[in-house]
């Protein structure tokens, strides 16, 4: 049989008005700012509103290290919210916008895929409500009054050797990543060596995601460092009267954007911060909404639990105020194979000794969760290959853990195929056990947050970084930045910084490179191997397969 397209499913859906889906959560329809039939703004004056009210259930999906064989975690957000609606809850999923670059490069959006998606996904995976170009505009409005500042005569003293601001780009260009600015002569300022992120990489991308509001929006970008004096001391965005300006254009990107599932359940999709040097997961501003609106929010964090989950925790909740009820670990049969030694080319024949031997790094995700004080399922997203053996293997093992692997058919079947993980999930979130901590307090040393990261979750035997690396901590500390959390900038493949060490390896060592501090959104960078800020696009890009049909539909988008 073949499977139809995600791109031909979602095109398939019966959608509803969004009014209609702004109602199942209690949203009046003047309270919405439709961009559209199918998606909507919610008002801010609604959001103040509900601050009252109390709190629905925290649901996080989370999962093992990614595999090229991928884990469905969006997939699996999706189909849950769905399933949670299915048996008669009131669920809200929250996920991330969709960054534009990555489209044309490799196959895969950010809505989901089969049969648990949200809709429109063209347009979610697009220009979708414009809050990208928002960002990529006021980062960039930055960037400009910086060399203005400079070229008008640089009263701030600007030295032009450390401007550390960038400029963004939502696109993958790997040609932008180091540039010389302002040649040209006496009329374009003083040339410079300066370079383009992709705009999820974006500290105002991270600040958008975090802030509680407008009030605390401007604050926080007027506290982003632009550059540096000749000094040494900081030239905060504040200096440059940059913050009301930038205020102004994220005034609409600040709002939620509700969307609905293929099954016409409600979704938030607002923000994608990166999930290396930023945090990974949708706006605070998002999630706070749906607790208000819904008796269960399901929301997913970027790459795995190592890295997604522990930021999830450590940054957001903390500065949040939010604590999950539930976690769900996603594991797939193919994934635990590839982390049990198989190829790609390979994973198709049955191997159950390969699933056994891979879900060590299942278990590792497991333990650490639970580290968090909060209770964990595994959920199998079910692949059609998938044996039973294989499959009876991973429950085997997750059971010999002390927890319990529930199969997912919701790419396949939608809400139909999530109903006992749904119920499963609600009686755990519903029997408040939750007992969540944060893996160390605010009040620890930077490099001691680090060191904690490094050993509790990854389980390295020794973090080394150098005497300049340790000597700029204790510097932030000094200059009252020691009670920031760390935002752990590694590979996502594994535990270690060695993408190619699968499995759950210990002992090994953690190199420290760098830090970078983000003053406004409020942590401190740990770079811990090479972190690409800049993606490119791969010999054969997917934009060459993208293109309007004659009924001026998308192909080739999924
Ligand atoms: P993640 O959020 O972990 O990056 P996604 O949920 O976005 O992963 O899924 C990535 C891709 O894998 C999507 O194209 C999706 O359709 C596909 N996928 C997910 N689950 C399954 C499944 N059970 N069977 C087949 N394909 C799947
Ligand atoms: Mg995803």
């Amino acid at each position: 049989m073949a499977f139809k397209t995600d791109i031909e499913i979602a095109r398939a859906a019966r959608k509803r008005p969004i009014q209609e889906i702004g109602e199942t959560l209690g949203i009046a329809s003047e309270h919405l700012l439709p961009y559209g039939h199918d998606k909507a703004k919610v008002s801010q004056a609604f959001i103040d509103s509900l601050a009252d009210r109390p709190d629905g259930k925290l649901i996080l999906v989370t999962a093992i290290n990614p595999t090229p064989a991928g884990e469905g975690k969006t997939t699996t957000t999706v189909g849950l919210g769905d399933g949670l609606n299915a048996i008669g809850r009131k669920a809200c999923i929250c996920i991330r916008e969709a960054s534009l670059g990555p489209n044309f490069g490799m196959k895969g959006g950010a809505a989901g895929g089969g049969y648990a998606q949200v809709v429109p996904m063209e347009e979610m995976n697009l220009h979708f409500t414009g809050d990208f170009h928002a960002i990529t505009s006021a980062h960039n409005l930055l960037a400009a009054m910086i060399d203005n500042h400079v070229y008008w005569g640089n009263e701030q003293d600007i030295d032009v050797r450390r401007v550390t601001w960038r400029r963004v780009l939502d696109m993958n260009d790997r040609a932008l990543r180091q540039i010389t600015a302002s040649l040209g002569g006496v009329a374009n300022g003083f040339p410079r060596e300066a370079g383009f992120d992709i705009t999820v990489a974006s500290e105002v991308m991270a600040i958008l995601c975090l802030a509680r509001d407008l009030a605390d929006l401007q604050e926080r970008l007027g506290a982003m460092i632009a550059a540096y004096r000749r000094d040494k001391t900081p030239v905060f965005a504040r200096d440059l009267k940059a913050d009301g300006a930038m205020t102004v254009l994220l005034k609409d990107a600040m709002q939620p954007n509700l969307v609905q599932t293929l099954e016409n359940n409600p979704a938030f999709v607002h923000g994608g911060p990166f999930a290396n040097i930023a945090h990974g997961c949708n706006s605070v501003i998002a999630t706070r909404t749906a607790l208000k609106l819904a008796d269960y929010v399901v929301t997913e964090a970027g790459f795995g639990a190592d890295l997604g989950a522990e930021k999830f925790m450590n940054i957001k909740c903390r500065k949040a105020g939010l604590a999950p009820d539930c976690v769900v670990v996603v594991a797939t049969v193919r994934a635990m194979k590839m982390n049990g030694g198989v190829a790609k080319a390979d994973l198709g024949a049955e191997n159950v000794a390969a699933v056994e031997a891979g879900c060590a790094n299942l278990g590792r995700h497991i333990e650490n969760v639970k580290g968090f004080g909060v209770p964990v399922v595994v959920g199998i997203n079910h692949f059609a290959g998938d044996t039973e053996a294989e499959i009876a293997a991973v429950r085997a093992y997750v059971a010999a853990q002390g927890a319990e692997a529930i199969l997912c058919r919701h790419w396949a079947e939608g809400s139909k195929g999530m109903t006992e993980m749904a119920a499963r999930v609600a009686e755990i979130a519903d029997a408040g056990t939750s007992a969540f901590r944060t893996l160390y307090p605010d009040e620890m040393g930077l490099m001691e947050k680090i060191e904690t990261v490094a050993k509790r979750i990854y389980r390295a035997g020794s973090v080394t970084a150098d005497a300049r690396v340790r000597a700029q901590l204790k510097d932030w500390e000094a200059q009252g930045y020691g009670a920031l959390p760390v935002c752990m900038a590694k590979t996502q493949y594994s535990f270690s910084t060695d993408p190619g060490a699968r499995g759950a390896p210990e002992g090994f060592d953690l190199p420290v490179r760098e830090v970078r501090l983000s003053a406004g959104a409020g942590f401190v960078v740990a770079i811990c191997g090479e972190i690409m800020t800049m993606p490119g696009l791969p010999r054969v890009p997917s934009a060459e397969s993208i293109r309007l049909n004659a009924q001026g539909q998308i192909e080739g988008l999924f």
